[in-house]
């Protein structure tokens, strides 16, 4: 399975529009972050995780001509508002898989009402084929078990997934010890650090180095992160072996 890191940014991106903060200033390429979102992709396979604003932008990077599906962490902005760039794949592959909890397809609806009518299609909207997430049931994707893992950003559920020795969280605050179980014997691990201070609804750096030490990767790569938390190469020179940054269009194999 190959891993691409298309964004690796909080909800703002960096450099914030309009920001004057130096790590906003950065010349360094690892310092400009788009919004979140994994691509992964096995044999024909190629799948994302979440699609916010910056979607097109990168699937445009990074040459993706075919996408079989959308797993969404939760419905917020950040991770869903690029839903409607589908089009060039719905146009030629058909109804777009996602697979998402109920209440984030419930959201969905709502905010993009015109990707879900039965009638008056617009011509030009894009459809999707719905594959909700039950709490603690593995699914298939491609061939492969995705499993799913719980976790809460401040009082609002967040999903993460496990496939095969590869496990994606983000915007996780707690998790509860029967999911960090779940996790348990992944190789490469990658979470949510927002920056040092504490936040309501993120993972800080410390939190996030607390809960690797407690799953225990073999390797493990920091997201969604703020410009606050500084410069890419200075943070990473603070970083425990084996923990690293990731940085937009980084790509593992595993
Ligand atoms: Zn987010």
């Amino acid at each position: 399975m190959k891993i691409t890191f298309l964004g690796t940014g909080t909800s703002q991106g960096i450099p914030v529009i309009g920001s004057s903060h130096p790590v906003c200033l950065s010349k360094d390429p690892k310092d400009k972050r788009l919004r979140v979102s994994v691509l992964l992709s096995w044999g024909d396979y190629t799948y994302v995780i979440d699609c916010g604003p910056d979607f097109r932008q990168q699937m445009l990077t990074n040459g993706v001509t075919k996408l079989h599906g959308i797993l969404f962490t939760h419905e917020h902005s950040d991770h869903t508002a690029g839903i409607d760039d589908i089009r060039p794949f719905f146009f030629r592959q058909g109804d777009i898989p996602i697979y998402a909890h109920k209440r984030v397809v419930e959201s969905l609806k709502k905010r993009f009402d015109y990707i879900f009518a039965d009638a008056d299609r617009y011509p030009g909207a894009p459809a999707v084929e719905i594959n909700q997430i039950e709490n603690n049931e593995p699914f298939t994707i491609g061939g492969r078990q995705v499993v799913p893992i719980n976790a809460k950003h401040n009082r609002l559920q967040v999903f993460g997934f496990r496939i095969n020795d590869f496990t994606y969280l983000t915007d996780v605050k707690t998790i509860d010890d029967s999911e960090i179980e779940k996790i348990k014997g992944t190789k490469v691990l990658v979470v949510n650090a927002l920056r040092e201070e504490p936040h309501h609804s993120h993972f800080n750096l410390s939190e996030a180095l607390a809960f690797i030490e407690r799953v225990k990767p073999q390797k493990a790569y920091l997201t969604h992160l703020s410009h606050l938390l500084g410069f890419h190469r200075e943070v990473e020179k603070k970083l425990p072996k084996d923990v690293h940054l990731a940085y937009d269009n980084l790509q593992i194999t595993l």
